[in-house]
């Protein structure tokens, strides 16, 4: 019978000082199944502290305008040797920082630079659990392109994890085809997880933070909002495109394919459940509410057109959107009716661009009516419970409408688990408020 594995991932605020690694120790050690731990930086002690990524962020750029990173270096080394300290440990880095600052002055990159503090606290927790350390650079590959390549490091990395029995692999980085570090983006010790959790063919990969799961609605704007127990990939896909950020945004891709469950903990209290994130809903518990979660974000721009007749022209959309990808613009959403359209868009679009856009629609389609309009929120009412559930999108919309807020547009996905409304950036917190308190009060 084949043994199960966890893989467990600690973020930064998990290993900020040695009480925090003395937690994470304990948290290895309760179950023997959590064999490969992967380690973020250390992150902030306090609201007012900088993360270790931060520090060797900004002392590279001093050596990169040829300053004197003396003072700087030494900061980041005190970090370290205060948890190492703490922990009453017998590890001597001297070595290792030496060769990183001496590389810093040989100017050795920026993805180089921010690495070594996922790889110093994964020596350091290497050696305070007295388990193997891989450094990710071996293991993880990135491609000619930069684009992470997953099936090489698949197959190194089972490999690998196939002679060591438990092991602790920094987060965060890997390696170019020519040997040079390259780091994911921020946040990317989440990803490091996902993928070693494949590679182990793990049972579970377990994700350990600061907070105790993931919550149904930004409790910046909704007031203590319940956890939520159960989520799925799709979902949390839904919701962490409108700004959820519990999870780096890529970290779920290795995973869906090996359909490996995520279980989101809190390193400050490990009895608490957490979230459990899984590939479908069909093995899970029915919750308590239709909705899992209410998200959104401000800061998109529409672009209406209206045309007589527009949908049985054939090529209308294409034209549309082929004016905007020859600005190297993504489109968002595309709500469409009979004989309107309208182009949902993210980011700054400068004047030039939208005048170039205009001028091209209005050549290749003819439209009645063309014009952009900015100041555009959008809400995400995500859930696998909506999913033939009739009357839901009529509860969403009277609830925004009681509260006297436009919608200024509403489009559901085919997949029926996600309703996207469209609100002016003014009302959007408390359409965010209503819609919560609708299902979940
Ligand atoms: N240390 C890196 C960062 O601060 C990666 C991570 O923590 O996941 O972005």
């Amino acid at each position: 019978m084949q043994e199960t594995v966890k893989v467990v991932k600690f973020g930064g605020s998990s290993l900020a000082d040695a009480e925090h690694f003395r937690m994470v120790e304990q948290i290895v050690r309760a179950e023997p199944e959590r064999r490969y731990v992967v380690p973020s930086a250390p992150g902030k002690r306090s609201s007012g502290d900088t993360k270790v990524t931060d520090m060797l962020y900004e002392c590279y750029n001093l050596a990169s305008r040829g300053g004197n990173i003396d003072e700087a270096f030494q900061r980041i080394i005190d970090r370290y040797e205060l948890i190492i300290q703490g922990l009453g440990l017998t590890l001597d880095l001297s070595e290792e920082y030496a060769t990183i600052k001496a590389s810093f002055k040989l100017h050795a990159g920026r993805d180089y630079a921010a690495s070594r503090g996922e790889y110093l606290n994964g020596i350091v927790l290497s050696k305070l659990l007295g388990i193997d350390f891989i450094d990710a650079a071996n293991v993880i590959r990135f491609k000619e392109d930069g684009s992470f390549d997953d099936d090489t490091t698949d197959s190194i990395l089972h490999a690998e994890l196939q002679r060591h029995y438990r092991a602790v692999i920094p987060g965060f980085y890997g390696s170019m085809p020519n040997g040079t570090i390259k780091t994911f983006s921020r946040g990317g010790s989440d990803i490091t997880g996902s993928i070693v959790a494949k590679a182990a063919r793990a049972a579970l990969y377990e994700n350990w933070t600061d907070v105790s799961g993931v919550l149904m609605a930004d409790p910046r704007i909704v007031e203590n909002p319940q956890g939520i127990n159960y989520i799925t990939y799709h979902e949390l896909r839904e919701l962490s495109y409108m700004g959820f950020s519990v999870l780096h945004e890529d970290s779920i891709f290795p995973l869906r394919k090996a359909k490996i469950p995520i279980n989101i903990r809190n390193t400050n209290d490990p009895s608490a459940k957490g979230t459990m994130i899984v590939p479908n809903g069909s093995s899970i518990p029915d919750e308590k509410h239709v909705i899992t979660g209410v998200a959104g974000k401000k800061g998109f721009t529409v672009l209406h057109i209206e045309k007589a007749h527009m949908h049985s022209e054939i090529g209308f959309a294409r034209r549309v959107l082929e004016a905007i990808e020859d600005e190297g613009i993504t489109f968002e959403h595309l709500p469409s009716g009979i004989d309107t359209m309208s182009v949902v868009l993210s980011g700054e679009i400068t004047g030039e661009q939208r005048s170039r856009i205009l001028n091209a629609i209005c050549v290749s389609c003819l439209p009645e009516y063309i014009g952009f309009e900015d100041g555009l929120a959008l809400v995400a009412v995500v859930g696998r419970g909506m999913v033939n559930n009739k009357g839901t999108a009529a509860r969403v919309t009277s609830a925004v409408a009681s509260a006297g807020i436009n919608i200024r547009m509403i489009d559901q996905g085919s997949s029926e688990i996600s309703i996207i409304l469209g609100v002016d950036e003014k009302d959007f917190e408390t359409a965010l408020r209503v819609i919560y308190e609708e299902f979940v009060k």
